[in-house]
């Protein structure tokens, strides 16, 4: 089996954290595996890949199902629909997705009842897409504050999916903005915020290079979804 996928990957990150200054161990590779059988998923995980992504709820607990004989470290990075969250708070260690007001009142909930602090970090619309999820930057604050209030959340940082650019270079200022955006709620709320979750297949070295945390990688790692 091989397992040449992984490796050129996390040679591109070595470089890229190298370019930077940075170390190695400063940045988590998230498999993606959505629209993946979860075949691939047991492969990359024999070739020492411990933790996958997932976005949709149904999907998701199909192969957790199938994969639960693995210790799969599991993260949701998609929307997330309210009357899902039951389903999949035992699960995941990670919620990458937090964009609302209604979701953050639910995951609450849902983890008061069953005595667990659920991590999670806030998605934000670093474009200003109409079409896409995320809290608008001007909102941050408000709802940063909402998210600290929530007992039974610990909130762990940002992600960003920033508007596709052809030229990676041009996403820069993108992740840029999700940085400095961290920086600022670090100093206003005076709390530490380890995590940056950006960059994706065909951005994430550029990601690296502004201090992503975790990069959230699919199509390099498994190919082309079907
Ligand atoms: C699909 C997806 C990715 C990975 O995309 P690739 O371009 O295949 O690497 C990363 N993050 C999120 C939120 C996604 O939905």
């Amino acid at each position: 089996m091989s397992c040449q996928r992984l490796e050129l990957v996390e040679e591109r990150i070595l470089r890229a954290c190298e370019r930077a200054g940075r170390k190695r161990g400063e940045v988590m590779l998230l498999g993606v595996s959505k629209s993946q059988p979860p075949e691939k998923i047991r492969k990359l995980f024999t070739c020492g890949l411990k933790s996958f992504g997932e976005n949709r709820v149904q999907e998701f607990l199909k192969k957790y199902e199938e994969l639960e004989d693995l210790s799969i470290d599991w993260h949701f990075i998609g929307r997330l629909q309210s009357n899902k969250v039951k389903y999949i708070l035992d699960k995941v260690s990670l919620i990458h997705s937090l964009d609302r007001e209604s979701l953050l009142e639910e995951l609450q909930k849902r983890a008061e009842k069953a005595g667990k602090v659920q991590h999670v970090l806030i998605e934000v619309n670093v474009g200003c897409e109409e079409t896409k999820g995320g809290v608008e930057p001007s909102e941050l604050k408000g709802f940063f504050e909402k998210v600290l209030k929530a007992q039974n959340l610990k909130v762990l940082g940002l992600m960003c999916i920033p508007p596709y650019r052809e030229d990676p270079q041009e996403v820069r200022p993108y992740f840029r903005t999700l940085r400095r955006l961290k920086e600022e709620l670090e100093i206003e709320f005076s709390v530490s915020l380890p995590h940056l979750s950006m960059g994706m297949s065909h951005d994430f070295e550029v990601a690296v290079e502004e201090g992503a945390t975790i990069v959230r990688i699919g199509t390099l790692l498994f190919g082309e979804r079907s």
